[in-house]
């Protein structure tokens, strides 16, 4: 375990930070001052050094620490919960391949993600089944090639981010030479949870790259935000990157109305502009995340009261089998 008050860390690459995730509970607990505790979750912990040194210490309500730290909570099932929410399953034409929307496709491209959030569906998706391997990647080209009504691909996960920047040169390489796809969109946490993630490979395909490019990171508190993220946000909006962000309301994390004015005001001095605040999937073990639909939408009125409108984030909820992301007023 590498202390935190050892700031050597800093300097690690982005693969050594995601090894050297924190993956016990006492290691998270001494880490942070904390009183020892017991691990609940078949779903493990998972803490990169970058995002352990934002928590406050000695504090177990810290917002950052409620996303990571699992509590006996988890092993409770609630009505309306289930193991996959979004029947994801139902919408693959091909290993991978989420296919829902007009326009655009979602690809499953990894499993992992640096970090393990407690509010997540993927704690029971089963991603091994979805990845695609080199083979199925050819007939997911065959099948966007196609298809020209698809001008959009997302790549998703986990987190796309945890490929080698060998991978997504290749992907980005294949998707740029079907000519009706204009735009490369990624689902991402890691530049938020380790900033060192944007990192010259990276940064050399983006640069290449003919597409449009579009980050949605995932901030669910300012707290997340530091000068290190600033900083590589600062770096991706120089390489053209569009900064966008999506985040769950959670209770006891962001569903206040002061704590979601100061995320968005935190996102854009990161020059990221808020897109989506998601109602929660509702998800076995994330129950105590819950927030009532009816307060999500008296909390996004109130910002609307308090902030521009490019400020105030879409409120949504994924419906199997919708169109679209279902906007909740
Ligand atoms: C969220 C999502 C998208 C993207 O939807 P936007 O509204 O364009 O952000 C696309 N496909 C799937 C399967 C999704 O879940
Ligand atoms: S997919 Fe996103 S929300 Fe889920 S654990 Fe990974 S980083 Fe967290």
């Amino acid at each position: 375990m590498i202390p935190l008050t050892d700031t050597s860390w800093q300097s690690l690459s982005w693969q050594d930070l995601v090894i050297g995730a924190i993956s016990n509970i006492n290691d998270l607990t001494q880490q942070l001052n904390l009183p020892q505790m017991p691990h609940y979750s078949a779903f493990p912990i998972k803490v990169p050094l970058p995002y352990l040194s934002r928590i406050e210490l000695g504090n177990p309500q810290d917002p950052l620490l409620r996303q990571v730290l699992c509590l006996p909570a988890e092993l409770q099932n609630s009505p309306g919960f289930t193991d996959h929410p979004l029947d994801e399953a139902n919408y693959t034409p091909l290993p991978g391949l989420i296919q829902k929307y007009q326009g655009r496709v979602l690809i499953i491209v990894t499993g992992s993600c640096a970090i393990n959030c407690r509010y997540c569906f993927r704690r029971h998706f089963p991603y091994q089944d979805f990845q695609p391997d080199s083979r199925q990647w050819q007939l997911l080209f065959e099948h966007i090639h196609n298809d020209d009504s698809i001008t959009e691909v997302i790549l998703s996960g986990g987190d796309p981010l945890m490929l080698p920047d060998k991978r997504l040169q290749w992907i980005e390489s294949q998707l740029a030479a079907i000519p009706h796809i204009t735009t490369l969109r990624l689902h991402t946490r890691l530049p938020v949870v380790i900033p060192q993630r944007i990192c010259p490979d990276l940064l050399n395909w983006i640069a290449k790259s003919r597409l449009n490019i579009v980050f949605v990171n995932h901030v669910n508190h300012a707290n997340e935000i530091d000068a290190k993220v600033i900083e590589a946000m600062q770096i991706l909006a120089q390489h053209r990157v569009v900064l966008l962000n999506q985040s769950v309301l959670l209770k006891g994390i962001n569903d206040a109305t002061d704590e979601l004015v100061n995320l968005s005001n935190a996102l854009f001095g990161a020059g990221i502009l808020p897109y989506y605040l998601h109602l929660l999937d509702p998800v076995n073990g994330a129950a105590h995340f819950d927030v009532d639909q009816q307060q999500g939408i008296s909390l996004i009125n109130q910002l609307r009261d308090r902030l521009p409108g490019y400020l105030v984030p879409k409120l949504v909820r994924e419906v199997p089998g919708d169109t679209a992301k279902s906007l909740i007023r």
